[in-house]
């Protein structure tokens, strides 16, 4: 096997995002020998990633940039030079959901991933291993490998595909020490020696009993299942919380005592204002196309409705900030605490506070946003952004410039809740579980209001204050 008696492996990844990035920066700082290069065709990442401002923030993420780059990691806007020295490409571009056309609303949109496909062959003058690193509908091995072989002038292609199971928030954690290395490829000769090759580069500092091979079809639909799992969790406990305020029960007790049954686990079983991100809907949407293309409607409407839920959630969040100061928050300045769609990101890709702002200025409430991570031109942008509704694949309006002039982005959680009628918790950074509510509620206007979207702050200590508190799926203040 020629890459094995070298050992001088040299890896490109087409793609310089939230995975692209740091997955590259891990593999090259646990294997010095192999040169890792991360091409994209967009300049002013590349140029981020090769500055001190990277460009996504992830805890612990610069040291590990910092230690490699310049040695043996790389970013470049050179895909085709990178491409063509390299014997392993990942690829790891967008792969969102189609806006129009057949398919519009749910299916995945592969255009990025059939121009670098094309890219490749065009390009390649020695055999290749071609790793889908974005997540893909199952089946897309293929498509990519008609693409390569119709194109591939003698060239062996071959093609595996290694999902990425990382949290943003978490991810560099989550590279450094996976609950597993996931690799499908063919079940040939070929099939395997790639599946090798791949799995000597993960062995470097991941356990062999981590890295498990499959074939290509398992492993590509493992990353939705797994996906789907996770938000199904999400909205089987938010769906609960509705339940609970209904009852008197409360979500934290519940989810305490469901996950203390071994079979079901402790994790993930907060409920908040809804899950975000840009994977989750995405990849749901995306197994939901694949199911009724495959002829199995019920099973596309089992996992619908755990988006259904979710925006479910969101509605019930913001009707529930609207009935409880009045049934008007017209003229109200509201204070948004959050953002990013989870903590310790700045991504703000389908954060739930984009439907809960919207909602809001909808029924014509003045909002004073604050998040740590987010600046003020990400958020303007996400507000004014036509809303795609998956389920009516139609564009709603973008919104009108007074819309836009009722919100208000600040850099202080103090200066965001000065003369507030009420707050708003959407993102569970842990500075709003330590800041000082006293001079908060001092500074607000009466009855002073605040709606928790995630549960993180102390509820008798707000109520001792003076404030109205209304936690997700808790008992409700009279
Ligand atoms: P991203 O949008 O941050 O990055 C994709 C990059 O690919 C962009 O910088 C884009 O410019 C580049 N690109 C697109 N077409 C290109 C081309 N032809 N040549 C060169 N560069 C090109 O996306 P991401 O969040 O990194 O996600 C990438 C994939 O990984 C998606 O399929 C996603 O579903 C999957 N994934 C994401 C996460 C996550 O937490 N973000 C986790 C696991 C898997």
């Amino acid at each position: 096997d020629p890459l094995r008696i070298l050992k001088m492996v040299k890896i490109c990844c087409i793609g310089a995002g939230y995975v692209g990035g740091p997955t590259m920066a891990v593999i090259a700082l646990k294997c010095p020998e192999i040169e890792v290069a991360v091409v994209d065709i967009s300049v002013s990442r590349i140029t981020a990633w090769n500055s001190d401002a990277l460009p996504i923030y992830e805890p612990g993420l610069d040291e590990v940039v910092k230690k490699c780059r310049g040695k043996n990691l790389f970013f470049s806007t050179d895909v085709e030079k990178h491409v063509s020295e390299a014997d392993i490409v990942f690829v790891s571009v967008n792969t969102p959901t189609k806006t129009q056309g057949l398919g519009a609303g749910k299916a995945a949109d592969l255009t990025y991933w059939e121009s670098a496909a094309r890219m490749i062959a065009d390009v390649s003058k020695s055999n290749k291993i071609v790793v889908e690193k974005s997540t893909v509908p199952v089946k897309t091995a293929e498509a990519i490998e008609k693409i390569l072989n119709h194109n591939s002038k003698g060239i062996d292609f071959q093609i595996l595909s290694n999902p990425e199971f990382l949290a943003e928030g978490t991810a560099i954690q989550d590279l450094f020490n996976p609950d597993r290395v996931l690799i499908g490829g063919r079940e040939t000769p070929g099939g395997q020696k790639a599946i090798e090759a791949l799995r000597d580069v993960y062995a470097h500092w991941v356990p062999v009993d981590r890295i498990i091979c499959t074939n290509l079809w398992s492993a590509e639909l493992s990353k939705l299942a797994a996906n789907a799992f996770l938000a199904q969790r999400i909205s089987s406990v938010n769906a609960m919380s509705a339940l609970c305020e209904a009852t008197g029960a409360d979500v934290s007790q519940v989810s305490h005592a469901v996950g203390k049954d071994t079979r079901i686990g402790p994790k993930f079983l907060n409920s908040s204002v809804g899950f975000g991100g840009s994977c989750f809907q995405k990849d749901i949407l995306n197994l939901v196309y694949i199911c009724e293309c495959n002829g199995l409607p019920e099973v596309a409407n089992y996992w619908k409705q755990v988006i259904k839920i979710n925006d479910y959630q969101k509605t019930r969040f913001v009707n529930r900030i609207v009935s409880s100061m009045f049934n008007t928050v017209s003229g109200k300045k509201i204070a948004i605490l959050g953002f990013a769609f989870k903590k310790d990101t700045g991504d703000t890709r389908e954060t739930p506070a984009i439907d809960v702002c919207k909602g809001l200025l909808g029924d014509k409430a003045l909002l004073s946003i604050y998040d740590p991570q987010v600046n003020e031109e990400q958020i303007q942008r996400d507000l004014a952004m036509n809303k795609f509704d998956w389920d009516h694949p139609v564009h709603l309006q973008p919104m009108s410039p007074t819309s836009i002039k009722q919100v208000n982005v600040v850099w202080d959680a103090y200066a965001a809740t000065k003369d507030a009628h009420g707050v708003c918790i959407l993102t569970e950074w842990d500075e709003f579980k330590t800041l000082d509510y006293q001079r908060i509620y001092d500074n607000m206007r009466k009855p002073a209001f605040i709606f928790d979207g995630r549960n993180v702050v102390d509820e008798a200590k707000l109520r001792a204050i003076g404030f109205i508190v209304y936690s997700i799926g808790k008992p409700l203040d009279q």
